[in-house]
């Protein structure tokens, strides 16, 4: 108890700490400000650590160096970018898609410039900042008309209230979707001043059933693409293509939640034919919507494609103002979406394609370079695993495609708490854990970033941590 108090009494006071040489000195990096603030936080901290009888040390120079590290975490981001070895494509915790090097680059140049985001340069007047995007999307999509706002769930609401507030709206029960928090189709529904009208059962829904339910107060179909889960077994739902008939003889716009909207065909890589919104179209939808951030490759958006007069009537709502997206997201959108113009330059250029495309044997091939790198390493067990990737993200429900992984296993530590030691790096890595291995998917870990899982991975391993904050 006495040795308790004398430990804390000997805690300097932060001016005499601030005059401490070794303190001073770091003056000629930080301000006396952040210095102060810095060292307010590492006397409260070892107070604490006296009182929980945890070893502290009292020196200047230890002193300093924790200053000075608490100094530089205020300058550290929050978001932090990590390695992606949980197998998942489209992790919406991590960011889902990551851009292309083009979008960053344009995201930048908004970001940090003055720049013609609603000026015409030709007359010198007032432009749209819209123009750019929305000429790409009607071209790539062959669609009438274009519209951009923040998200998917940000279209879904403006679509319903814009063209339904009031009425009917007709729903297979088996689309009744909830997309992760708070994006349910239902209470969208009620958001945009709807009223659902649900037809079929949730795992069959005929033509019959959407005809029976049309009324004089039904203002549209929709339909939703079901992104996250999948009905198998006995089942049945209309297509776009007899939907539209239906719609058309009624005077009825067909509206279509498409979730993830891929702009290039997926079977190629063993994954099923994911519903693109250019086909959407040609298959008699009036507007399609769907996000910026899944298959397509860009930042977060959500696209409106689809017939002039119906997206009109959704760029004049009051809504719009809103929801429209900021310039960084808009130069992302362009630069993304001009790749597309060329299916080559996408599939070179965005990332997703990168790592779709990778073959088994580059797979398996890094992961056993990743194993012989890691192998001298005492107390440790590696084995290189086939291992299941998912696309993620609410994109596909259930779709997998194989890819190859290393198993990490340490004699002293859990397979947990190596899983935390590898986020806890300086380029924190996320891993999977299955059973009592940690395993590290290499389907999205892409080429340039293998040198850096290796060495975070060494540094896991070896209990040096290398914390970032
Ligand atoms: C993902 C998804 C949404 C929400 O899109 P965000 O871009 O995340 O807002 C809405 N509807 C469907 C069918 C989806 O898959």
């Amino acid at each position: 108890m006495d040795k308790k108090q004398e430990a804390l009494r000997a805690i300097p006071q932060v001016d005499a700490l601030l005059e401490s040489a070794p303190v001073k000195a770091l003056l000629q990096e930080t301000s006396r400000e952040l210095l102060a603030k810095a060292a307010r936080e590492v006397l409260a901290q070892t107070r604490e650590d006296i009182l929980h009888d945890r070893p502290v040390s009292l020196s200047d120079s230890d002193l300093a160096l924790a200053i000075q590290q608490k100094a530089q975490s205020y300058r550290l981001p929050g978001q932090q970018p990590v390695i992606n070895a949980s197998g998942v494509l489209l992790h919406t915790n991590l960011g889902r898609a990551p851009l292309s090097r083009r979008a960053g680059e344009a995201a930048f140049m908004a970001a940090c410039n003055y720049l013609t985001l609603e000026y015409d340069l030709k007359t010198g007047q007032r432009g749209n900042r819209h123009d750019h995007v929305e000429g790409l999307l009607c071209e790539l999509l062959h669609a009438p008309a274009a519209l951009v706002v923040n998200n998917n769930a940000a279209a879904v609401l403006l679509m319903l209230t814009a063209l339904a507030k009031g009425q009917e709206v007709v729903v297979s029960r088996g689309e009744l979707v909830e997309i992760g928090g708070a994006f349910r189709v239902p209470e969208v529904m009620q958001q945009g001043g709807c009223l659902l009208r649900e037809v079929g059962t949730t795992n069959k829904t005929k033509r019959a059933d959407y005809e029976q339910a049309i009324g004089p107060d039904t203002a549209a179909l929709l339909k939703v693409h079901t992104s996250n889960y999948q009905i198998v077994g006995f089942t049945e739902s209309v297509p776009v293509l007899d939907l539209s008939p239906i719609a058309k003889k009624a005077g009825l716009p067909l509206l279509y939640d498409l979730g993830s909207g891929a702009l290039l065909p997926l079977g190629d890589y063993g994954l099923s034919p994911q519903p693109g919104p250019k086909e959407a179209l040609q298959e008699g939808a009036d507007v399609v919507c769907f996000s910026g951030d899944k298959l397509l490759g860009g930042p977060q958006a959500g696209l409106i494609v689809g017939q002039k007069d119906l997206v009109d009537r959704m760029r004049r709502h009051p809504l719009m103002r809103a929801l429209r997206p900021d310039k960084m997201t808009l130069a992302a959108l362009e630069a993304t979406l001009q790749s597309y113009l060329d299916p080559a330059m996408a599939l070179a250029e965005i990332p997703l394609f990168e790592m779709l495309n990778t073959d088994l044997v580059t797979l398996r091939t890094r992961a056993e370079g990743l194993k012989t790198a890691l192998e001298a390493l005492p107390l440790v067990e590696l084995m290189v695993m086939e291992t299941t990737a998912q696309l993620g993200g609410g994109s596909a429900p259930g779709e997998e495609m194989p890819s190859f992984g290393l198993g990490v296993r340490h004699h002293k530590q859990s397979a947990d708490q190596l899983a935390r030691g590898l986020r806890n790096q300086q380029r924190p890595v996320i891993a999977r854990v299955q059973k009592d291995w940690v395993v590290l998917d290499l389907r999205c870990v892409r080429r340039e970033e293998l040198p850096l899982l290796q060495d975070m991975v060494k540094a896991a391993l070896t209990g040096k941590d290398t914390p970032h904050a």
